[in-house]
C-alpha cells in the first residue's frame, strides 16, 4: 500500500497516511497540531507520472483559454498553479522550477508549441 506525505500548511510539519484508494481518500489532520490543512506532497515514488505527463495535464491553459492565454508570462502557469490547488496537493517542484522558467522567458519545448 502506498504512503502518501501531507505537509501541514499551519506548522509545516509532515503527515503520512496510507491509502489503497487515493480518490477517495480523505486528507489526514496534522499529527503535530491537528490543523486540516494539509496538502499532499507529489513524491516521485507516489505518483507514477513524468514531468512530461504532469505538464501535458496540469500544465496547459484550459480549453478555450486561446491563443492569448501566454501573453502576458506572469499568467503562464497560473491555471496550474489553481488546478493544483483545487486538488489540494502541491505542486512538484519540477513543474514549479518549469513554470518560474517560463516566466522569466525559458518557455520549456511544449509550450512553445502551443
Ligand atoms: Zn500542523
Amino acid at each position: 500500500m502506498p504512503i502518501y506525505e501531507y505537509r501541514c500548511k499551519a506548522c509545516g510539519k509532515i503527515t503520512e497516511a496510507f491509502h489503497r484508494d487515493l480518490a477517495k481518500a480523505q486528507k489526514p489532520a496534522c499529527e503535530a497540531c491537528e490543523s486540516k490543512t494539509t496538502v499532499r506532497i507529489v513524491s516521485s515514488f507516489a505518483t507514477p507520472k513524468t514531468e512530461a505527463q504532469v505538464m501535458e495535464q496540469y500544465g496547459v491553459p484550459e480549453p478555450g483559454a486561446g491563443p492569448d492565454a501566454y501573453k502576458d508570462p506572469r499568467q503562464i502557469g497560473r491555471w496550474a498553479e489553481q488546478r493544483f490547488d483545487e486538488m489540494g496537493v502541491e505542486m512538484p517542484a519540477e513543474a514549479k522550477q518549469m513554470i518560474e522558467a517560463a516566466r522569466e522567458g525559458d518557455l520549456p519545448d511544449p509550450v512553445k508549441d502551443l
